[in-house]
């Protein structure tokens, strides 16, 4: 399709209308935060009107429904795949009962190392360690991969309460241009700094911070992970599937091959261990093109997974390879900006 589309040069726009069939979308939360710098959460309003517009214009089907459609070579017409990382306590409590009553099917993505957790996910962890606190001591040294690195937070008031601290705090997320206080720089140079490390090394930073905040290393409660139950319930009723998200949520291109397969293997196994059935899906930690190799994917088929997902935004084609499903990150938007997002994927 490739070299007639080169040879004809059609335009991408009618390219892709006249070859796009379905689309994943990826969330993370339904909740209400009061903070969100990685703009993770989706409030249960708009969730739920989400939900009512697919339900009315789309077609939503199941991420196995998906992997049949592909196997068989036609998606069906306006296909759409609702999917959700991480393992958040908030996809059984928030999430669940909006895809009950509208009967959409979705996926949730299971980090399973943090299930039962009373820690939080280690990038909510940086927010809660370096935003949120009122004050921090001046100065922060560390060594990561036995290299030293020193900020300097001196001056660093923005955070403070009666210096804008609230509004910086609510208003403030990753995709700004600039930062409101020093302590904003050092969470987004830590949060580029942890991303790769091995899983020992990112734990033993984390300990470090914690102490030099003076904070506690246990969770909030509105942050955490799903426990063992809770998991069990969320995949009751056959309308919510399952899938893995590695153990620990490591970057697993930067990973040798040995941990890759502990990550990948032993996340689906214990999966299927604590719900007593197969799972078959997977979606790489982060999902970037840079997240994951040739090396990964080999891991996963070898595994038994029969679909995998990535976090780059294009729509399903139906020759979609079924190890490199793209996705389309999803924001807390409201109806006017979700339905013209949903309209500019499908090109309508
Ligand atoms: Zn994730």
């Amino acid at each position: 399709m490739m070299g007639i589309r080169k040879i004809i040069q059609l335009p991408d726009r009618l390219w892709r209308r006249l070859h796009t069939q379905g689309l994943i979308l990826l969330y993370h939360r339904v909740a209400t935060l009061d903070t969100d710098p990685q703009l993770l959460s989706v409030t249960p309003d708009h969730f739920a009107e989400h939900l009512e517009y697919l339900s009315e214009h789309y077609n939503p089907i199941s991420l196995s429904e998906l992997f049949q459609a592909l196997k068989a070579g036609k998606i069906p017409d306006k296909s759409v795949v609702i999917t959700f990382d991480d393992g958040y306590a908030d996809n059984l409590w928030n999430a669940k009962p909006l895809l009950e009553k509208h009967g959409i099917p979705a996926t949730v993505f299971v980090t399973s190392g943090s299930v039962g957790s009373d820690r939080e996910f280690w990038w909510d962890d940086l927010e809660r360690l370096l935003l949120l606190p009122d004050e921090l001591p001046d100065q922060l040294e560390l060594t990561i991969k036995g290299e030293k690195w020193n900020w300097d937070l001196t001056g660093g008031t923005a955070n403070r309460p009666g210096q804008g601290y609230e509004t910086n705090l609510k208003s403030w997320d990753v995709t700004m241009a600039s930062d409101p206080g020093p302590q904003y720089t050092l969470y987004r140079d830590l949060h580029r700094h942890l991303k790769p490390l091995p899983y020992e090394q990112r734990e033993s930073i984390l300990s470090t911070l914690a102490q030099w905040a003076g904070a506690s290393k246990i969770g909030r409660e509105t942050h955490r992970p799903l426990t063992l139950n809770e998991l069990r319930e969320l995949d009751r009723g056959g309308l919510i599937e399952i899938g893995a998200h590695t153990i620990t949520h490591t970057m697993l291109s930067m990973q040798p091959v040995h941990v890759q397969k502990e990550e990948i293997i032993q996340s689906k196994e214990s999966l299927e261990e604590i719900l007593g059935h197969k799972v078959k899906s997977f979606s790489y930690p982060f999902g970037g093109r840079a997240d994951f190799n040739r090396k990964t994917i080999e891991i996963v088929k070898e595994a038994g997974i029969t679909t995998a997902c990535a976090n780059y935004g294009s729509t399903l084609i139906r020759n979609a390879d079924p190890y490199r499903l793209p996705r389309a990150l999803v924001r807390d938007w409201d109806i006017e900006v979700f339905s013209s997002r949903m309209k500019e994927w499908f090109d309508e």
